[in-house]
């Protein structure tokens, strides 16, 4: 290994590997980050969280626009959709965001090297440990980088279903419903998990038909059941058309749309449905193509995941992973935690990650957002708990809002009242779920929330009173 050697070469530059590679340059180690892509970010900027929250905004501000001021007393002339606009707005919020990032690398002194990444075994015989990587520019030239630590950070994609092939116009994955260049008549989500009713609500609200289709007999599922429930019939007042326990078995094109067979996941009578474009939003899968992984013999399961010890390291010392491609939910946060924790480790600190304690939402109008065990989970693993809800229909803020959908609910052990979970669908219950989050880090309990003085009017009352619940005192209820 040469002085000119990287402490850290990081392959990747979305959420979990551009903030691992900040803090490792924070700890003071010598920090490269390789990155295929045209801009830094990964999914989460270029083409995930970022630009579908720049469209839900824009959507629910041209919703609100043309069906949901009139009750508030104002009144508006005719409202039209400009969506190139609306998709140009989308692409600067990314591109200053992405910019962004690459100043943050500067800042930092992280030298970001763009090119695809794949790395060498330190033995060819063998195929034993890795101490470089391979980097191949967009022009086909190669660079080699020493590295005393490799981290993988490649992320995920989406997972193709058989048969409906996505052509990005027509059948789109989630990065084509980002850019569709017109709003459909008809547009089918297959899958009714977070990017189908995200991009749903995003094409609904701008005057598409929307049916979702989904295999299993309820939509999210891995959340809440009763807030499963509640949010597809919120869903379906909004407009949506739900084909649960469904399964779609053929796609046909044609110059004017698409004709998907489908019939009940059990078997059984098949039918077809008209529609402009399908999205296919049926779930994530590691992204690890080109990498060399099997060349250093680095350990996957069967669908690809990497593993990893307690400390982010593979089976192959000094080969790190973190984010989509190792196990846990798929999401930004998680992967920007376990990128912090991970350079930490390498510097020789310690750190954890809370995976009881990672929020997840849906940012759908209104909001799902959901932390800890679920109801279900709790009985299936023998817990004896209390739950607690309050409805925003008794929240004075949500009533002068006039956003009363949904409900908190906070699940608590029953003998020491520590919280357990937390399921929110309702306004802003994205934001409202930290709170929960925060007691949960801190292992506390129902009481303690219940005897935090909550400002009023507003929506976190509505939390305070779903504790006051879970011992039976609600005040407004
Ligand atoms: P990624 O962000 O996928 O980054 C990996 C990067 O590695 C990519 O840029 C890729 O080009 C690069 N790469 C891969 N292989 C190589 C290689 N060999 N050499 C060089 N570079 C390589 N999560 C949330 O928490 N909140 C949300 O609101 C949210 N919304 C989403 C909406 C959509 C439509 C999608 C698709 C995802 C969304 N997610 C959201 C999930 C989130 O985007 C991911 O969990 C997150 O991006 C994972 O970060 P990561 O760093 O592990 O991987
Ligand atoms: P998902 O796992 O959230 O939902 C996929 C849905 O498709 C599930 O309901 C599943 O039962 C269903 N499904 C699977 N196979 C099917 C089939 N053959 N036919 C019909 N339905 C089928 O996955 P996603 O929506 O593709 O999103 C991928 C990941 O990206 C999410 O799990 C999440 O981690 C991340 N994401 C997060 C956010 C957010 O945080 N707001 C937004 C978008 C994406």
């Amino acid at each position: 290994m040469t002085d000119s050697a990287y402490d850290l070469v990081v392959i990747g530059g979305g959420p979990g590997g551009y903030v691992a590679a900040i803090r490792a340059a924070q700890l003071g180690m010598k920090v490269a980050c390789v990155e295929k892509r045209a801009a830094l970010g990964g999914t989460c900027l270029n083409v995930g969280c970022i630009p579908s929250k720049a469209l839900l905004r824009s959507s629910e501000l041209y919703a609100e626009a043309r069906h949901g001021l009139d009750d508030h007393g104002v009144k508006l002339g005719s409202v039209k959709l400009d969506l190139a606009a609306m998709m140009a707005r989308k692409d600067k919020v990314v591109s200053d965001l992405t910019t962004g990032i690459a100043f943050l690398f500067k800042k930092n002194k992280v030298d970001h090297i763009a090119g695809t990444g794949a790395i060498e075994p330190t033995s060819e015989s063998t195929g034993e440990g890795a101490n470089a990587v391979t980097v191949t520019g967009a022009d086909g030239s190669t660079t080699r980088l020493d590295a005393k630590n490799i981290l993988i950070a490649t992320g995920s994609e989406s997972t193709p279903l058989p048969g409906v092939d996505v052509d990005e116009k027509q059948i789109v994955s989630s990065t084509g419903a980002l850019a569709l260049p017109k709003v459909p008549k008809h547009m089918v989500v297959i899958g009714g998990g977070y990017i189908g009713l995200e991009m749903a609500s995003v094409w609904g609200r701008l005057g598409a038909k929307i049916t979702c289709v989904e295999f299993l007999d309820r939509i999210t599922p891995g959340m809440d059941g009763e807030v499963s429930k509640n949010f597809q019939r919120i869903l379906k007042k909004q407009g949506m058309t739900f084909k649960l326990g469904t399964k779609v078995t053929a796609a046909k094109k044609s110059r004017t749309g698409v004709t998907l067979t489908v019939e009940p996941a059990n078997g059984g009578k098949a039918e077809q449905i008209k529609c402009d474009v399908v999205l296919v939003a049926v779930g994530r899968r590691p992204y690890t193509d080109g990498l060399g992984l099997d060349a250093i013999g680095v350990n996957t399961d069967e669908r690809g995941v990497i593993q990893i010890d307690g400390g982010f390291q593979t089976n192959v010392p000094g080969v790190y992973a973190i984010g989509d491609c190792v196990p846990g939910p798929m999401l930004a946060h998680k992967a920007e935690d376990e990128g912090v924790v991970c350079a930490e480790i390498i510097a020789g600190q310690s750190g954890h990650i809370n995976y009881d304690a990672i929020p997840g939402i849906v940012y759908t109008w209104p909001e799902v957002a959901s932390v800890g065990k679920t109801e279900e989970q709790l009985t299936d693993s023998g817990v004896t708990y209390k739950a607690g809800k309050f409805p925003f229909t008794a929240n004075s803020r949500a009533r002068a809002s006039g956003h009363t959908d949904g409900f908190v609910k906070i699940l608590a052990d029953a003998a020491s009242d520590a919280v357990l979970g937390a399921h929110i669908i309702g306004p802003d219950a994205g934001s409202l779920i930290h709170e929960i989050v925060t007691i949960m880090e801190f292992g506390g309990s129902a009481e303690d929330i219940a005897r935090i003085c909550h400002g009023h009017p507003t929506f976190n009352e509505a939390v305070k009173e779903a504790a006051l619940a879970v011992d039976g005192r609600p005040i407004h209820m």
